[in-house]
């Protein structure tokens, strides 16, 4: 009979040619276990998922009460489904004013294309900005707008009217016209090994964009619910986006994503034309639930200080270690750049070997990531930088 690893290669599509390939047999807190009990810590949270942990028990109920009543009914926005206006209201209480129509969608991705439509839909206009080295999905939408030929150019031709700029560079900003229908923008580039914006260039943005009447779309997919040390990143650098595409760490394990933006605007959709987003499953009852509990332990077991607090313990444990180069890092979510590429997968072999989980940026890959579930204890963190410690004092 064939192992579940041979039926795993045999039957399944895979986009990686190297995968990790773990029999995961559980998961708790911000550990999982593989078939044979040997213990993981995950240092990546499933790439900006698990910011609560793994099964967090508040998420676990109430994905097991909405299971109790109700799982999908119908498409997207035509019935009052409790889970999803709880959610949009909820949300809606924690953004500025102007950020309090929430479209449910499933996935990063999604959220992204919904955003392009609504600002293509609302400015009429075609031209999208967008910057090197951003990650923003693998759809045709988002890979349109990804800043990295190697990954997209075998599937041109993709949407036209695509400038991209150089992230921190505020002298490309006249880019940025008339013409433009929206500028997409990670407050922190993740996939390009976490790169922090500079003093005031976040402002710079926005204010070109109010100048040129060309909307701001925030992509905080990775960066949101609380990694960063606020509840979502573009809080830190004074700028309020215009549509604010959220996913991932949103539904405590559970897929969902939102493109949220004023009614006004997100009315485009509903009557310019009628049915100008759809989705099947979008919002579904069951991820709304899960994600309002989410939502309700970032905020009760105030995370987001979590975050800065342990993020400060792994930089300064980390930091002397003759390996590293440099740590770029802003509350848990840590690029730490290492001599090169080589070496960084001879870390993350030692890593696995060591019950460590962590991984490489897309475009950045002589760095690795730290960045573990926000429920993280000091003594665990503690032990945890021990143990890294003790894989970069093995490195040649
Ligand atoms: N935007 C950012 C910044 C991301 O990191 C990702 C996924 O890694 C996405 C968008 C796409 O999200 P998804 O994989 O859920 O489609």
């Amino acid at each position: 009979m064939s192992t579940l690893r041979e039926l795993f290669f045999r039957h399944m599509g895979l986009p990686s040619r190297r995968p990790l390939a773990i029999e995961v047999e559980r998961a708790e807190g911000i550990y999982f276990f593989d078939k044979d009990g040997k213990r993981y810590t995950d240092l990546v949270s499933g790439v900006a998922v698990s910011n609560v942990g793994h099964r967090h028990p508040r998420v676990l109920q109430a994905i097991q009460g909405q299971l109790d009543k109700y799982m999908h009914l119908m498409v997207y926005g035509e019935y009052i489904q409790s889970p999803q206006v709880k959610l949009a209201q909820k949300l809606s209480s924690l953004l500025p004013g102007n950020l309090d129509a929430v479209y449910f969608v499933n996935s990063g991705s999604e959220a992204i294309e919904g955003a392009l439509k609504l600002a293509k839909r609302h400015t009429g206009r075609p031209g999208v900005v967008a910057f090197r080295n951003a990650y923003h999905g693998g759809t045709a939408g988002a890979l349109s707008i990804l800043g990295n030929e190697r990954l997209k150019q075998a599937f041109r031709p993709l949407i036209p009217d695509v400038s991209f700029l150089d992230f921190n560079d505020a002298n490309m900003l006249d880019r940025i016209s008339e013409n433009t229908a929206c500028v997409v923008i990670e407050c922190i580039q993740a996939e390009a090994g976490i790169i922090l914006p500079e003093k005031e260039y976040l402002r710079k943005i926005r204010e070109r964009c109010n100048e040129t009447g060309t909307l701001l779309i925030v992509d905080d997919i990775q960066m949101g619910f609380g990694r960063t040390g606020s509840l979502f990143s573009f809080e830190h650098y004074g700028i309020v986006p215009d549509i604010l595409c959220l996913a991932k760490g949103m539904g405590g394990g559970m897929p969902i994503g939102a493109f949220i933006s004023s009614h006004e605007m997100m009315d485009k959709l509903t009557f310019e034309p009628e049915l100008g987003h759809i989705t099947t499953f979008g919002g579904h009852p069951v991820s709304c639930a899960a994600s309002l509990a989410n939502l309700e332990v970032i905020l009760e077991e105030n995370l987001t200080d979590a975050a800065v607090k342990t993020g400060e313990l792994f930089y300064t444990g980390l930091r002397d270690h003759s390996k590293i180069k440099e740590i770029r890092y802003k509350g848990l979510m840590m690029g730490v750049e290492l001599e090169n590429e080589a070496i960084t997968n001879e870390l993350i072999d030692i890593f696995l070997e060591e019950g460590l989980i962590s991984d490489r940026f897309l475009f950045r890959p002589s760095a690795f990531r730290i960045a573990p579930p926000l429920t993280i204890t000091q003594e665990q963190a503690e032990e945890t930088i021990q143990s890294i410690i003790a894989c970069l004092d093995r490195l040649k």
